[in-house]
């Protein structure tokens, strides 16, 4: 595990198992570590100095001992549209990083970032105009949540990983926060409540698979051939389609779960009727959904949305030939929806419209 301090221990990354370990190491009972986790992961205290069933010098002593992972709030959107809030968090080193609420019907979902800033380089993306700065801790990922519902003071359902990052490329650290996120002694958000989305680094999709957990994994699919792929994601350069159809397959035998081809339709790129057809032959052998979504446009390149019409007549292409598929909701479209747009911003110090909160 990564840590951003390496004498202390980042004491939010570690399981019940290992604080219990790591408690008797240091003299402590063990009911102890049940209750700092309780404070951490289900009562979302803020502090050691909050955890008003441990001594004064108990609280002491944890604050000198332990990085206590916690993250300051620099900017909150809202959109007058649908109410969706996008957050920008700033780290303890200073780095900032970006999370969305959305209220949906069935329940409230975050989306958080992995990384700080991305190397995966796609054409379309804002996360990667910056390229990447540093992976996040397991307790850094976990905080993004965990501050959304102390200031929301709602709950959350669904964890989506869809924000700044490529998460197999921090993927230690991914497989630690899915860990705690989803325990029953922490915040207990179901395996199925979870997605996690991969531009496609095939060998750590294989080995989620062998770990048989029942998260979502959506795959960035974006194009349906190699060489129109590569055009848009360099991570094409290194991992055919043939190759990611492959593992989505394995990933389907080993846990049973239907895999999302997330296909961000650009006009005129890859919105033919030809890319509808290959589409739906690479989705047909596969027990897999399709979500489509209209490229969110970024002022540094010059990709455009198809119109909904032709959106439409995409999605009908599709269900003609009996593919699961649905348009992706806009949501927070009046607050720099695009991914890593309110981030980039703010590092270009260029001016933002921070919403009310
Ligand atoms: N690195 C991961 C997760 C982050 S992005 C991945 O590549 O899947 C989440 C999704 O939004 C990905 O499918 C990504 O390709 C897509 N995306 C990024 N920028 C976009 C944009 N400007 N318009 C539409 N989709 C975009």
């Amino acid at each position: 595990m990564e840590q951003i301090n390496s004498e202390k221990i980042d004491v939010k990354s570690l399981t019940l198992e290992e604080l219990k370990q790591e408690f008797a190491a240091i003299g402590e009972k063990a009911f102890r570590a049940g209750q700092v986790y309780d404070w951490m992961h289900v009562k979302l205290a803020e502090s050691f100095e909050q955890m008003s069933n441990l001594s004064k010098i108990q609280r002491e002593n944890f604050s000198n001992r332990y990085t206590y992972t916690v993250l300051q709030t620099v900017a909150v959107q809202e959109s007058q549209i649908d109410g969706t809030r996008k957050f920008l968090f700033a780290l303890a080193d200073g780095n900032v990083v970006e999370s969305v609420w959305m209220k949906y019907k069935h329940g409230n979902s975050v989306c958080i970032s992995s990384q700080v800033g991305c190397r995966m380089g796609c054409r379309f993306c804002a996360s990667t105009l910056d390229g990447l700065e540093r992976n996040l801790t397991p307790s850094e990922m976990l905080e993004q949540i965990y501050s959304i519902i102390r200031i929301t003071g709602e709950r959350v359902s669904n964890v989506v990983v869809m924000g700044t990052g490529e998460p197999m490329d921090n993927f230690d650290n991914l497989l630690r926060f899915i860990k705690l996120l989803t325990d029953e002694n922490g915040l207990n958000i179901s395996q199925r409540n979870l997605t996690v989305s991969t531009c496609g680094l095939v060998p750590k999709m294989r080995e989620l698979a062998d770990r048989k957990l029942q998260i979502t994994l959506a795959l960035s699919l974006h194009a349906t051939t190699d060489e129109k792929r590569r055009e848009l994601m360099p991570i094409a350069n290194k991992y055919s389609i043939k190759e990611l159809m492959e593992v989505c397959q394995y990933y389907f035998e080993k846990t049973g779960r239907r895999i999302t081809f997330e296909y961000s339709l650009v006009a005129g790129v890859n919105d033919t009727d030809e890319d509808a057809m290959q589409l739906s032959a690479l989705a047909k052998p596969l027990c897999c959904h399709v979500n489509l979504i209209p490229v969110n446009p970024i002022k540094e390149r010059d990709y455009v949305q198809p119109d909904s019409k032709q959106a439409q007549a995409f999605k009908n292409k599709l269900e003609k030939n009996r593919i699961n598929v649905t348009i992706r909701r806009e949501m927070g479209r009046d607050i720099d929806g695009a991914c890593g747009q309110l981030r980039h911003k703010t590092i270009q110090g260029l001016p933002m419209e921070t919403g009310r909160k």
